[in-house]
């Protein structure tokens, strides 16, 4: 899943009531991304990480939901808030499953749905859910007005559909994998 991602994050941001500001709704943001980031210090490192398996699997993703979350609880002090940011990290695996395979756990096998062999039911997917997290934070008392506006929803979708265009070309790759180089 690519910008899907955000669409969780806001959902999840939604359902805060201790009312987040913009910077803590950005950095929940950037945390639903937390296992790509991952993945792409593993490909600088040039260490292999087949499928995801030092990011995206299930030991993994709380590895990384911990560390988040422990970071957003020492920095806002709210359980509730660290949660969330936990909750952002970990959905990112079950999202990643819908549009790709992953190994949930080491010796596993490959599991997901792979809609990226077919970018336009990516596409319907990760547009779902963006415009779901883009309507519930509409609906809840977050006053971002950057992000509830249309722009932030139109440009999110041309993003996605740029995206699922570069998928749909041969032999194209979103992320680099250091698997491949060696
Ligand atoms: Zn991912």
């Amino acid at each position: 899943m690519i910008f899907g991602h955000l669409g969780i994050a806001a959902l999840v941001g939604s359902t805060q009531r201790d009312r987040i500001g913009s910077r803590l709704f950005i950095a929940l943001l950037a945390a639903s991304f937390a296992p790509d980031v991952v993945d792409i210090a593993y490909f600088v490192a040039g260490i292999c990480s087949p499928y995801g398996l030092f990011s995206h699997s299930i030991p993994a993703a709380l590895i990384e939901g911990a560390s988040i979350g422990g970071i957003a609880l020492l920095v806002t002090d709210s359980w509730r808030i660290a949660l969330a940011f936990l909750a952002v990290v970990l959905l990112h695996v079950p999202a990643d499953m819908v549009t790709g395979y992953k190994i949930l756990v080491p010796g596993g096998d490959l599991l997901g749905l792979q809609f990226y062999q077919r970018p336009l039911y990516d596409f319907v997917a990760e547009a779902a859910v963006i415009v779901t997290g883009w309507l519930a934070i509409q609906r809840a008392d977050i006053h971002m007005r950057w992000a509830v506006s249309r722009r932030v929803l139109v440009g999110l979708l041309i993003a996605q559909a740029a995206c699922d265009i570069v998928i749909a070309g041969p032999g194209l790759h979103l992320k680099p994998n250091a698997c491949r180089a060696a």
